[in-house]
């Protein structure tokens, strides 16, 4: 059977949760979301959270409450998965990619400085930029929050690999330095709810305008209506939104994956560091670890250097040996969809030499000896 690169974890109490809102009165816009909601605000250290039915609709609400808009741009990182860019066209407006760090695959700083001052001079700053925390390392948060003072835009962090990651000590969606942060809960990522996502902030209109997109721009609450009634069966559609909501059996599996995330994470660690000690690394290096941060380690990826073996006989070689060794990712403007000629240096570099090993916290240390043979067997 084929060691997948990444699985879910679950227990009986996870199973016992879901079961419980399976037998409630309500199975979706019940009490199990708002619960999730606050055990995420209570445990990342966000005044708000908006929990939606994927990252993807938590990253269009983002941009939505932002203000995008067809004639605006946004940067994000190429070497990510093809929806930190998406939300922008889906809000029509166009996308164009930072390059990356090949060592750490995260938006290079030096890059955005270097990109920014040159669209300073052709009115061509993006109203948004979305940095990733690639393989759940934080990025140099601090230094891009700097620059959004200086060139006046907005930052949303996509989390989707990173809730359970610190930087400079506090929890990735405390959104210190952003205006909103995302996390997604597909069954690969750090936590699942199955599928679904969620939207953290500290600014509260931002989090009533994701409200009401994340629910076909419907409000109750009468601060937000235009006319004053005291009929309970009384709303009214503000703005044009979605169904994006989470279900309340989704967020039960959810709160019960949060309560032991520190857990979850450990276990990640714990593997990565075993990689990191047991992978003879002659010929291939693991991502640099930045200082004044802990990654949640959501992938293992490892670079073949320069001169070393071939990267698509190793995939192969593990592929063939019941490995399910993975490729993230193809730089997103490569996409026939975005139709784009740039190739970026750091993310050309980047994709022709990484590798993404399982990491996951049931794996074994069986499982990893044997992965760690067969890149031994083809890389000597
Ligand atoms: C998985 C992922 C997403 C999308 O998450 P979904 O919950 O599947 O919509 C967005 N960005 C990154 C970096 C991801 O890895």
């Amino acid at each position: 059977m084929m060691t997948p690169y990444g699985k879910q974890e679950i227990t009986s109490d996870d199973i016992e949760s879901v079961v419980k809102v399976l037998k409630s009165d309500f199975l979706t816009q019940g009490p199990a979301v708002p619960q999730f909601e606050k055990a995420l605000c209570d445990y990342a250290g966000s005044s708000y959270a908006v929990a939606v039915n994927s990252c993807t609709s938590a990253l269009h609400i983002a941009c939505l409450a932002l203000g995008l808009t067809s004639k605006d741009i946004v940067w994000t990182s190429p070497i990510t998965f093809v929806a930190s860019a998406n939300c922008a066209r889906y809000c029509g407006a166009s996308v164009d990619f930072v390059d990356v760090d090949p060592e750490t695959a995260l938006m290079s700083v030096d890059k955005l400085r270097e990109k920014l001052i040159e669209a300073s001079k052709n009115n061509r700053l993006p109203k948004i930029v979305i940095p990733v925390h690639f393989a759940g390392q934080p990025c140099d948060m601090k230094e891009i929050y700097v620059l959004s003072k200086e060139y006046g835009f907005k930052i949303i962090e996509d989390a989707a690999h990173a809730i359970g990651a610190k930087y400079q000590g506090k929890l990735i969606g405390c959104c210190q330095y952003s205006d909103i942060t995302v996390f997604s809960f597909h069954p690969v990522k750090i936590i699942t709810t199955g599928e679904g996502g969620c939207a953290l902030t500290n600014d509260k209109s931002l989090a009533d305008r994701m409200t009401l997109y994340r629910s076909h721009g419907i409000t109750r609450d009468p601060e937000q209506m235009t006319k004053i009634s005291k009929e309970k069966w009384y709303y009214e559609q503000t703005c044009l939104g979605f169904n994006y909501r989470l279900t309340d059996i989704q967020a039960a599996l959810g709160s019960s994956q949060l309560a032991r995330i520190n857990d979850i994470v450990r276990k990640r660690t714990k593997i990565a560091d075993w990689y990191d000690k047991n992978i003879n690394l002659g010929l291939l290096s693991p991502l640099t670890r930045k200082e004044n941060r802990e990654s949640s380690h959501h992938l293992y990826v490892l670079i073949i250097k320069k001169g070393g073996v071939d990267r698509d006989k190793v995939y192969r070689h593990l592929i063939d040996s019941g490995i399910g060794v993975n490729l993230h990712y193809i730089p997103v403007y490569r996409q026939p969809y975005f139709n784009m000629k740039i190739r970026l240096p750091g993310a050309e570099q980047y994709y022709k030499s990484a590798i993404s090993l399982p990491i996951f916290p049931a794996i074994g240390e069986k499982k990893l000896s044997k992965i760690v043979r067969e890149i031994e067997n083809i890389c000597k």
